[in-house]
C-alpha cells in the first residue's frame, strides 16, 4: 500500500489552460454546469450533454501537462508503488507526461472514453478525441445501446471512492494539489495521514488549512518543487 497518496483536482491543470469550476472561462460560460454535469438532467437534455463532452474532448487534444504533472509523473515512475497518484480530474494531462493508466485513479471518470449506457453491457471503449457519433454511431459496438462519457455525474455514485477510502487509511504523507475540497472532503482525510500538504492557489471556505502540516498558497507549478522535495525525504 502506498504510503504517500497525491490527491489533486482541477487545479493542477489549470495553468495547462483548463477551466476550473470556480475561474470558469469559456466553455463552461456557454453551457450551465448543473444540467450538462447532472445525471438527472442528461436524460432530459442528451444531445446538449454530449455536445458538451464533445467539445471538452476535443480540446483536450491541444492541451499539454504542466511542470506540476511532469514533477508528479516523475515521481511516480521512480517511486512505484510508494505513491498512489489520485485524481478528480477528467483530462488525460497525466498520462500525457508519461504516467501509464494503470498509475493513475481517475475518481471522476475519463474523457478519452465512452461507456455502454446498459447497466448489464457497461463496456468501457477509447474514443481519443473523436465525438461521441464517431464511434459506431454512438451505439455499443458490443450491445448496440447508447453510449455516453465515461464521467460520473453529480447524483451518479463514484465506484473509485472506494480505491480513495483503501488508499487514506494507509498512507503516512497526504499531499492535496488543487482542489476547493467542495467535492471530496480533504479535511478529515488529513487527520487520517501523520503529515500532510495543501497546495492551492487561494484559500478555499470548504478547506480548513489549520488540519495540515504544511500550507502552499502558490500555483502548482511553484508550489512542486517543494513538494517533490518532502517526498523524496520522506521516502528515502
Ligand atoms: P474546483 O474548481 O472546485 O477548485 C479548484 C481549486 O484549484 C481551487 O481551490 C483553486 O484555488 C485551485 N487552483 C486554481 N488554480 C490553481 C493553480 N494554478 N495551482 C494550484 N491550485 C490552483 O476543482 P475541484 O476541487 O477539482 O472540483 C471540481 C470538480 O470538477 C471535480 O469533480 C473535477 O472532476 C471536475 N473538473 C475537472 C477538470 C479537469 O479534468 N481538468 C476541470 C474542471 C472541473
Ligand atoms: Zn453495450
Amino acid at each position: 500500500m502506498a504510503k504517500v497518496l497525491i490527491l489533486s483536482g482541477a487545479g493542477i491543470s489549470a495553468e495547462s489552460g483548463i477551466s476550473t469550476f470556480r475561474d470558469s472561462g469559456g466553455l463552461w460560460d456557454e453551457y450551465d454546469v448543473s444540467v450538462v454535469c447532472n445525471y438527472d438532467s442528461m436524460q432530459k437534455h442528451e444531445d446538449l450533454t454530449i455536445e458538451f463532452y464533445d467539445k471538452r474532448r476535443a480540446e483536450l487534444q491541444t492541451k499539454e501537462p504542466n511542470y506540476a504533472h511532469k514533477i508528479v509523473a516523475g515521481l511516480k515512475k521512480r517511486y512505484g508503488d510508494d505513491i498512489a497518484v489520485i485524481t478528480q480530474n477528467v483530462d488525460n494531462l497525466f498520462e500525457k507526461a508519461g504516467l501509464k493508466s494503470e498509475d493513475v485513479i481517475h475518481l471522476h471518470g475519463f474523457m478519452t472514453q465512452l461507456r455502454c449506457q446498459d447497466s448489464y453491457c457497461e463496456k468501457i471503449f477509447d474514443v481519443g478525441y473523436a465525438s461521441q457519433r464517431e464511434l459506431n454511431g454512438g451505439k455499443c459496438p458490443a450491445c448496440g445501446s447508447k453510449l455516453r462519457p465515461n464521467i460520473v455525474f453529480f447524483g451518479e455514485e463514484a465506484p473509485m471512492y472506494e480505491e480513495l477510502n483503501r488508499h487514506i487509511q494507509d498512507c503516512e504523507l497526504f499531499v492535496v494539489i488543487g482542489t476547493s475540497g467542495n467535492v471530496i472532503g480533504v479535511n478529515t482525510m488529513a487527520q487520517f495521514a501523520s503529515r500532510s500538504i495543501l497546495n492551492n492557489y487561494e484559500p478555499s471556505s470548504a478547506i480548513n488549512d489549520a488540519y495540515f502540516s504544511k500550507v502552499l498558497y502558490k500555483k502548482a507549478t511553484e508550489a512542486v518543487d517543494e513538494i517533490a522535495q518532502e517526498i523524496e525525504s520522506f521516502l528515502s
